[in-house]
């Protein structure tokens, strides 16, 4: 793969994409770029397209690079003379080192991720407990007494800022505020020195509970008054936002939290909105497009990964079958760090099943379940949750990559089918 080189036409370096609307297609084999800006032209009317998007946990999980990503990616758009603005994630960093690797590599989008400042415990904390942990905490929330007994009227809903909210967002946001303040800080000293471009999302979507408005408006105040600007925050909004299906939920009650977190992004940037494990979430995208004016951002990754496995299970059955076993085999190590219910105990072994069965267990997106309760397909997680152990296997890996090289077309369209109707849904 040749290496991108800073004398290559400008069309093809990434840039930071302001409050335009924007999707990120992360791609995690580097062949999918040709499918999804196939989806980007064909139903993406004014959203920009990142096609250079990779946490630094997926590339660990991948043995990839940063620079192998954006190559990936610069030599898709080249090849396909790609001529608009387009950006490039470098998403869940923690450290300045993430920071230094990515921006070396050409990204211009930062996402920093505090989660791991964040205490995920905070809203289950009792009244002793809370006030023991806020003891502790106190030194982290300088600003605690300026908001105390405010209050923040938006057309929305009304903040108030009473001791026990504020005490449990110093506990649970306190410390993770100063770290992405400092971090946020490097980014820019970083990019004057070097001259580079760039854009800043915050990330606090990882986290178990969800982000209060009151939470909201509390970090980005905080940023505001630091002197950092975002591009764009992900909430942890309400609802279960599982790996590789549907929103699981209650839509109205959705909605109206999306209304909020908005209106606040609207009064504290603007900025966008943003939607990370965005995936295969259609049915809650008219939801962000409308709420946020066309203010938003959505990220995905792991559904290309899914849709490079249905070109396996339609042009070599077998092997698709040796992958959901091997998937199967890895599965309860893997799923740690991700938010999944599926139990592989619950579905049937490949053995059991046909060709066609096979693919609709383990990849069916649109799997109806009984009304409330959304679309779910437990088997999509089981392989989403393993790709890294796939991909690197000494196996597996270099065959589905043969696989998806000749057979470049297929997996083409199967992205383009797939992508175009997360980006319809959007407008
Ligand atoms: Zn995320």
């Amino acid at each position: 793969m040749a290496e991108s080189s800073p004398t290559q036409q400008a069309t093809l370096t990434p840039e930071p994409l302001g409050l335009e609307p924007s999707f990120g297609f992360g791609d995690r084999l580097g062949s999918a770029t040709p499918g999804h800006l196939a989806a980007l032209r064909e139903a993406g009317g004014a959203i920009r397209g990142i096609f250079a998007q990779q946490s630094i946990r997926e590339m660990t999980r991948t043995s990839r690079t940063a620079d192998e990503v954006m190559s990936c990616a610069v030599d898709a758009l080249a090849a396909e003379s790609f001529a608009d603005k387009w950006g490039a994630d470098a998403d869940h960093l923690k450290t300045e080192d993430d920071v230094r690797n990515t921006m070396a590599s050409g990204f211009v989008f930062f996402t920093l991720d505090p989660s791991g400042d964040v205490d995920q415990e905070a809203d289950n904390y009792n009244a002793s407990q809370l006030a023991e942990k806020f003891a502790a905490a106190r030194e982290w929330a300088p600003w605690f007494d300026s908001y105390l007994g405010q209050t923040v009227q938006l057309d929305s809903t009304t903040i108030e800022f009473n001791q026990d909210i504020l005490s449990r967002a110093a506990v649970k946001y306190g410390k993770s505020i100063q770290a992405t303040i400092k971090l946020a800080k490097f980014v820019e000293s970083e990019a004057e020195r070097l001259g580079k471009p760039f854009e800043l999302e915050l990330s606090v979507d990882e986290t178990a509970q969800p982000t209060t408005a009151a939470e909201h408006y509390l970090i980005a105040d905080q940023l505001r008054q630091a002197g950092v600007k975002l591009v764009s925050l992900a909430p942890r909004f309400v609802g279960d936002f599982e790996k590789g299906v549907d929103f699981k939920g209650d839509l109205t009650e959705l909605e109206k939290s999306l209304q909020v977190h908005a209106e606040i992004a609207e009064r504290m940037g603007p900025y966008k909105l943003s939607l990370h494990s965005g995936s295969d979430k259609l049915a809650m995208y008219p939801l962000l497009a409308r709420t946020t004016k066309g203010r938003f951002h959505v990220k995905t990754a792991g559904t290309s990964y899914l849709e490079a496995l249905r070109v396996a299970a339609h042009k070599d059955p077998a092997f698709f079958r040796e992958i959901v076993d091997f998937s199967r085999a890895r599965y309860d190590d893997d799923k740690a760090t991700y938010h999944v219910s599926a139990e592989v105990d619950q579905l049937p072994v490949s053995a059991d099943l046909n060709d066609t069965q096979v693919e609709v267990v383990y990849l069916e997106r649109w799997c109806d379940v009984p009304a409330g309760k959304g679309f779910t397909n437990p088997g999509r997680q089981v392989l989403h949750c393993t790709f890294g152990s796939v991909v690197t296997d000494p196996n597996l890996g270099p065959r589905l990559k043969a696989l998806l090289e000749s057979h470049a077309d297929v997996y083409t369209e199967v992205l383009r089918d797939h992508f175009v109707r997360h980006l319809q849904a959007l407008r």
